[in-house]
């Protein structure tokens, strides 16, 4: 059977995802699974669409072991394992695409140099994904690979919603609003004109609240406005990330408090945003079980910074028609959606407190001038989905 395989490549973990191809062409999952703990004591773990673990190798003592070395494993390990298989190609989420890439592109060395040259804008995340690219080019040359951009999706975006209010010159040289969970957003996108056709051609906001976390506004699909910028620091509070902030806080850090460039970026990556403010956790079903005060008003920033944002994309768009909730917070915990709606019923949304403890997809109700659904997201399907559109244009 073909197969096409997706790769999210971060700084201590690689995804996995298996895709088998029906008769027609159309991706299944067939297996997934993580390589975390890079750099420390990895751990890599197979399974498959049922749940069936099918790999599980610790190395308690691999700090030294790369991105490149643990693919390596998995290969060699899939080379055994996966027979009845034939991978025709791997797509790869990476992370920029810069002013130039509006699309997937299949991968070759003049991309890869392209890509190189992007690294400064995402110093924390791109040569992870490049990475990955090239220790697969190494073991298998003839592996067509594609690279899909987490930028693509608000490439397009009205200008003003890409502009920052500094100098031309600088938004000339790519100092600019890009935005990022392009492949969530443009999934969502998707698979909400399968469930309310009417509805995705029309004002929307979709939450991506994950780790990571941010809105963007849709009109008919397309991204018109995002709350990451210029980086992923941009926008929402998130896990250990501050979100948006005076920059003279960043200033005041150096010039008043010594810090240096990498202390400050250290401060607002990772200690910053529900950890910063929580003093506990970033993980927001750690948070959710706790009765600490620190913690309660570290959910409370979080929601209200939510509807506060959703509130300036809501003028971006003019209205809106809908609000679509995705990604590990967004799906599974019903208060932070309740409490972000009910900060925004001015705006027309109504939220149904039995549908919101179900499975949605619709979460309000019937009468709610504003439709909230919570829509699954699945970047690794739009990997393999961009992938295969690639293969075909080649062939
Ligand atoms: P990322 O892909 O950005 O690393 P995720 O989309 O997996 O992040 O989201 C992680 C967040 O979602 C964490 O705060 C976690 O606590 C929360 N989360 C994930 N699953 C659940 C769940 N079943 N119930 C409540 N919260 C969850």
């Amino acid at each position: 059977m073909k197969a096409v395989v997706s790769l999210n490549s971060g700084s201590s973990s690689i995804k996995f995802a298996l895709y088998g191809l029906d008769a027609q062409g159309s991706p299944s999952l067939s297996a997934g699974g993580k390589i975390e703990g890079i750099g420390i004591a990895p751990h890599l773990v197979a399974r498959t669409v049922d749940g069936e673990t099918i790999f599980d190798r610790n190395w308690p003592d691999g700090a030294n072991l790369t991105h490149a070395d643990l693919l390596k494993e998995l290969f060699d390990w899939a080379l055994g394992h996966l027979d009845g298989y034939e991978v025709v190609a791997i797509g790869h989420r990476v992370v920029h695409g810069g002013t130039q890439f509006a699309a997937p592109r299949l991968i070759d060395e003049a991309l890869l140099d392209a890509l190189d040259a992007l690294c400064p804008l995402a110093p924390l995340h791109q040569p992870h994904n490049l990475a990955a690219i090239r220790a697969i080019r190494t073991l298998q040359p003839d592996l067509p690979q594609v690279a899909c951009f987490d930028t693509a999706f608000h490439h397009d975006k009205p200008l003003l919603a890409s502009r920052l209010a500094i100098p031309r010159a600088l938004h000339d040289q790519g100092i600019r609003r890009y935005g990022f969970h392009g492949l969530s957003y443009e999934y969502i996108a998707r698979r909400l004109r399968d469930i309310d056709p009417a509805l995705a051609g029309g004002r929307i906001i979709a939450a991506h609240l994950g780790n990571g976390a941010s809105l963007c506004a849709m009109r008919g699909g397309r991204s018109v406005d995002t709350t990451m910028g210029f980086t992923a620091l941009d926008g929402l509070m998130m896990g250990t990330r501050c979100g948006s902030i005076d920059p003279g806080v960043v200033l005041h850090l150096q010039t008043q408090m010594g810090m240096s460039a990498a202390e400050v970026e250290q401060l607002l990556y990772k200690q910053s945003g529900l950890l910063g403010v929580s003093g506990i956790s970033s993980d927001m079903r750690a948070l959710a079980a706790s009765d600490a005060p620190e913690v309660e008003e570290a959910i409370s920033l979080f929601t209200w910074r939510a509807a506060r944002e959703a509130g300036a994309l809501t003028a971006s768009l003019g209205g809106l028609d809908g609000l679509v909730f995705t990604a590990g917070i967004g799906e599974n915990n019903a208060d932070v959606r309740s409490r972000i709606c009910r900060r925004l019923e001015w705006l027309g949304l109504e939220i149904d407190g039995l549908a919101n403890a179900g499975h949605g997809p619709v979460i309000s109700l019937p009468d709610s001038r504003v439709k909230i659904l919570v829509i699954p997201t699945d970047e690794e399907r739009m990997i393999a989905l961009h992938s295969l559109t690639i293969m075909e244009k080649r062939t």
